[in-house]
């Protein structure tokens, strides 16, 4: 993006919904409204400002190679990515959940080979190789609840929230792997080269998330 611009990418949905009353707070309200513009660039208030509205998944690696100066991501998506090139400088505190390993009780109890259903792939043979456990990690896209039912595996790692998801499908989180939340992620060379305009609005997030969050 041009070099006068700042451009935030952000993901449709949960965290499209609960950034907006923080980015207004810090001084930025989008012109255009994500649910009826066919545009994939919003424009702001400040001319000089943009959104970008992607997929989840794809917002840190907007923000890696600087097509997105900032962004805001989900701690689970930041997890599976790596976070290279990319600084997180504040934790929203929105989207909260924790990601969990989660299957019939009991399910990883039994010795041998775990077979694990998930979207999470990297993070979860991260978790299992820090246990020094073998597992054969399946990739799926969505509906991971499914998999144990049907027995294309053992357990799954899912983010949970309330656990009315797991609960309807006969299925109990098992182990905890992290608390997740919404984070502001920052460019390295956007930190460094629009150094003022970047600080001043982490300054103002920051800020606005003080204010927005009764129990930190
Ligand atoms: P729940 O039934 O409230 O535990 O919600 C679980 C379902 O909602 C799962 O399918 C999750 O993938 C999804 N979910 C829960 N929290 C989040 C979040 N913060 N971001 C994205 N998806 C979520």
């Amino acid at each position: 993006m041009s070099n006068d611009t700042l451009t935030i990418a952000l993901s449709k949905g949960r965290i499209y919904k609960d950034t907006l009353p923080l980015l207004a707070a810090a001084g930025i309200t989008p012109v255009d409204d994500p649910d009826t513009s066919r545009k994939l660039i919003l424009d702001t208030n400040h001319p000089d400002v943009k959104l970008v509205v992607i997929r989840a998944a794809d917002v840190p690696t907007y923000v890696q190679y600087g097509a997105a100066d900032l962004g805001v991501s989900g701690k689970d998506v930041l997890m599976e990515h790596g976070g290279e090139g990319i600084y997180e400088p504040l934790d929203l505190g929105i989207a909260r959940c924790r990601l969990m390993v989660a299957g019939r009780p009991g399910a990883t109890d039994r010795a041998g080979r775990l077979r694990v259903a998930t979207k999470f792939v990297n993070t979860t043979r991260r978790h299992y190789a820090a246990q020094g456990r073998q597992v054969e990690v399946i990739k799926l896209y969505g509906s991971m609840e499914l998999a144990p039912i049907v027995g294309l595996s053992d357990c799954i790692v899912d983010l949970v929230d309330t656990g009315n998801t797991l609960r309807a499908n006969g299925l109990v989180p098992l182990e905890h792997i992290a608390d997740i939340s919404a984070r502001l992620v920052v460019n390295k060379a956007s930190m460094k080269m629009k150094s003022a305009r970047v600080k001043d609005l982490i300054r103002r997030l920051t800020d606005a998330v003080v204010t927005a969050i009764p129990n930190p």
